[in-house]
């Protein structure tokens, strides 16, 4: 073969194709597809993706390909063909499809190394390469005369396992440290030492109130940039022992030289064995079914994914579990380690670039058969996969918000047809769209309907807060819910406290005059950190101090609103003095190990109540908990998303779910001031089958999917004017071209109407059945490209949108 086609890393849809490329002779039967190559391109030197090779091109005067960037591909053939359907499937461009399926560590142009293993015997032409060095540059294979011949033996030594490349990724695990800057004395000596200041020590002056005001730890430079001040002046404090410095670390390296104690396979209960039954079969026959689970929690459906991946590596296959991020515990890791051990790769976001590529390399050179990880971890490059397993399967963090924007589900999917392989979706809660296809026997259902312990669903009970209001009580906990939790602490069990913050924050707020703060780029509330005293925008980097007067009145009323976990914490200290709080959120689980300290912690009895956002609703399995309380049930009903009384179902199923695993009876608390909603009541009665009934008539009646299929186009620019033409333009178009019954709704400002100074301004699609809607969508854009590139136009297609804001 002596010519590419190659898709080249240009993310623009001009150039969404194939380019011919000739292959200079010294890489000839080396190149393969599924490497990645430097090209010329114009002026530039850039990267691409081989996708072929051949001998005819219908171009004269093909430019040559300069480098080649791996001597074993890193996309298989199958990766290759998912990566366009991939691309097409979500309307984006190849290269973009093509990155996603690879780790950070191969994005970017790294120095690599050739590396010889201990003890590997090499050819002598090896032997004379390597010239007694284990490690050699791989620029100086490159350069050779003679590369042709020293690539196929190389190529040869890579298969052999005599050899592997190493890409020489910054190492994110050296430790960072962050200066932090406190107060080191009690607030009524700073404020002697504020008095007794000279009256032209400003500066001084300044930073010491600032302190006095905000008695917390804050890191340096911003502290530094916050009140324009210099380094000297906090010298000057910290000399005098006012201050005090001390170092933070950034950054974090989990599952470092952990040991797993093995486990071995349970006894399947009866339901167990029944579910299980068809799933064995569809391994053993090499068969594709795609199986719906759904087991109510605690009904031991980890065993039943662990027994099934069991028989796939019996037939030398290889398995991929998907966990959403949240629940990629380390819990759930040691289930997974514990049964398979050293066979196991764990991808997950928390691992540094290093440690990623070293994970995937891991499957890249089929050192392990099984791969546990979010989101990403679908691209495992497997080339003899048995068995696809999604927990959780209704998790949306299963789709990802920024292109491709695919759906891990659709994508399992995608593999486990072509490698004839089951694939096995998990939840106690299906989705809406999964349960449908199941009942239409799509999917095939199999079902655990109790736990493995036998014992009754914990017994829920819904509180109606604005009665608790009515009768005085002003704090956010119920008389129930103190009651109950004060009557388990005196037994020694332990709670679990979920406060529902999706769709709440702190933001500050003028008490007189009601003024929100909102962030000056972006049509949205800035939140409020209490860590540093800052106000954050969610969407940009924008941060400001919290101001102490308000900027609309200059009342001095202005305070910060909504219930943060920090907030609860405190009231509940007073509610309940004797009781200890393990708090788990994003401000406590930051530093590196630190997410499963508190967990061991709250394991080990260290603390009486476990207290978190949604990050504790899942996968958490302790056995002395047997009180869940739930603070706010309805604070995301609210919200503009027609999925929200699903995902308000689901999350009370869930974290309902953590009380009473084991011997101990569980019993659930929830607080809500919607206690009449169909979602609330019919999670408290772990009445799926009807709530699926409730919800699927009204998504009927309102038209929302399954019934219909959704498109997400969004237009974004700095003119208003502008954005709002252009979505009206699309929308014509698009209008000659759909079916009857296919509505566009819009163009509307989105829900957030304007980001990073960006207008938003969006079109809704609705529709049955719309086979040509991508490829003319994909036209559209194609139509736009010229305005896209010189007036920094945005448009987003979001296929099957999640995240309607
Ligand atoms: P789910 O994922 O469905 O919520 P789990 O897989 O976490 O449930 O199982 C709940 C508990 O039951 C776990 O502690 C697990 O070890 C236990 N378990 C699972 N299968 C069996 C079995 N066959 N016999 C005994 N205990 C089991
Ligand atoms: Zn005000
Ligand atoms: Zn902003």
């Amino acid at each position: 073969m002596t010519i590419a086609n190659v898709i080249v890393d240009v993310p623009a849809s001009q150039v969404n194709q194939t380019y011919d490329y000739s292959i200079p002779l010294e890489y000839r039967g080396v190149l393969k597809a599924g490497m990645r190559v430097v090209i010329p391109f114009g002026p530039r030197k850039i990267t691409g993706f081989v996708i072929g090779t051949t001998d005819h091109s219908d171009y004269k005067n093909l430019k040559e390909i300069l480098e080649v960037l791996d001597l074993t591909p890193v996309l298989t053939p199958e990766l290759l063909k998912l990566g366009k359907w991939l691309a097409d499937d979500t309307i984006s461009l190849y290269i973009t499809a093509y990155q996603a399926m690879l780790p950070q560590a191969l994005k970017s142009s790294y120095k690599k190394e050739i590396v010889r293993l201990k003890d590997s015997r090499l050819s002598d032409e090896l032997e004379q390469l390597f010239a007694g060095r284990d490690v050699l540059d791989y620029h100086e294979l490159t350069d050779a005369p003679d590369a042709n011949d020293q690539y196929r033996h190389l190529q040869q030594a890579i298969q052999d396992g005599d050899i592997y490349i190493n890409y020489l990724v910054k190492s994110r695990a050296a430790k960072k440290y962050l200066t932090m800057i406190k107060p080191a004395k009690e607030m009524h000596i700073l404020e002697e030492a504020y008095a007794n200041l000279a009256i032209q020590a400003t500066k001084q002056k300044q930073l010491l109130s600032f302190f006095i005001t905000h008695p917390v730890s804050i890191e340096q430079s911003q502290l530094m940039k916050t009140l324009d001040i210099s380094q000297s002046v906090i010298k000057s404090l910290l000399d005098k022992s006012l201050l005090t410095k001390e170092k933070k670390e950034v950054y974090r390296n989990p599952y470092e030289g952990r040991e797993f104690t093995k486990t071995e396979k349970l006894s399947l209960t009866k339901e167990q064995s029944i579910a299980i039954a068809p799933i064995k079969d569809s391994i053993a026959k090499d068969e594709h079914h795609i199986f719906l689970l759904h087991g109510v929690t605690g009904s031991g459906k980890t065993e039943v994914y662990l027994q099934s991946i069991e028989d796939v590596l019996n037939k030398g296959k290889e398995a991929i579990v998907l966990v959403p991020e949240i629940s990629l515990t380390p819990q759930m890791v040691k289930r997974f380690k514990g049964r398979f051990g050293s066979n196991v790769a764990v991808m997950h976001s928390a691992l540094s670039p290093g440690e990623k590529y070293d994970e995937w390399r891991r499957i890249h050179r089929k050192e392990v058969q099984v791969v546990v990880g979010a989101r990403s971890a679908i691209f495992a490059p497997f080339e003899n996969l048995g068995i696809i397993i999604m927990d959780e399967e209704h998790e949306t963090s299963y789709k990802q918000e920024d292109n491709p924007r695919y759906h891990a589900r659709d994508v399992a999917i995608k593999r486990a047809e072509s490698h004839h392989c089951p694939i096995v979706l998990g939840s106690a809660t299906p989705t809406l769209e999964s349960n449908a296809r199941a009942r239409k026997g799509v999917y095939k259902l199999v079902t655990l309907s109790e736990r493995t312990n036998q014992q009754e669903m914990p017994h829920v009970e819904v509180i109606d807060m604005r009665q608790e209001l009515h009768a005085g009580n002003r704090t956010m906990f119920s008389r129930t819910l103190v009651e109950k939790m004060k009557e388990r602490i005196s037994h020694g069990e332990q709670i679990v406290l979920l406060l529902n913050r999706r769709g709440y924050s702190t933001f500050a707020l003028c008490r007189d005059c009601g003024h929100v703060q909102e962030c000056p780029h972006c049509d949205i509330a800035l939140t409020y950190h209490k860590n540093n005293h800052q106000l954050k925008c969610h969407y940009c980097a924008y941060e400001e101090p919290m101001p102490s007067l308000c900027p609309n009145c200059e009342s001095n009323l202005i305070r910060f609103f909504g219930t943060g976990t920090q907030r609860v914490e405190e009231a509940l200290s007073s509610v309940i003095p004797e009781a200890t709080v393990i708090r788990m959120d994003v401000d406590t689980t930051r530093r590196k190990g630190s997410h499963e300290r508190l967990l061991s912690d709250f394991g080990n009895k260290k603390g009486n109540i476990l207290l978190g956002t949604q990050m504790i609703a899942k996968g958490l399995d302790f056995e002395n908990v047997t009180l869940v309380g739930v603070l706010t049930a309805d604070s995301m009903l609210h919200l503009p998303d027609f999925r929200s009384s699903e995902k308000t179902f689901q999350l009370l199923t869930q974290v309902s779910g953590r009380a009473g695993r084991h011997e101990l009876v569980g019993e659930v608390v929830i607080q809500t001031y919607t206690p009449d909603h169909y979602s609330v009541q019919l999670a408290s009665q772990y009445d799926y089958d009807t709530f699926y009934f409730k919800e699927m008539a009204t998504r009927k009646l309102f038209r929302y999917p399954p019934y219909v299929f959704l498109t997400l186009i969004t237009i974004a620019q700095e003119n208003k004017v502008y954005v709002i033409q252009t979505a009206q333009e699309i929308a014509k178009l698009l209008m000659k071209h759909i079916q009857k019954d296919t509505v566009i709704l819009g163009p509307t400002p989105s829900p957030i109407a304007r980001i990073k100074d960006k207008y938003r301004y969006q079109l809704m699609i609705k529709y049955r059945n719309e086979p040509r809607l991508k490829a003319f969508i994909k036209k559209i854009m194609e139509h736009y490209a010229e305005e896209i590139r010189k007036n920094d136009l945005q448009i987003t297609v979001d296929v099957q949108p999640y995240q309607l804001m």
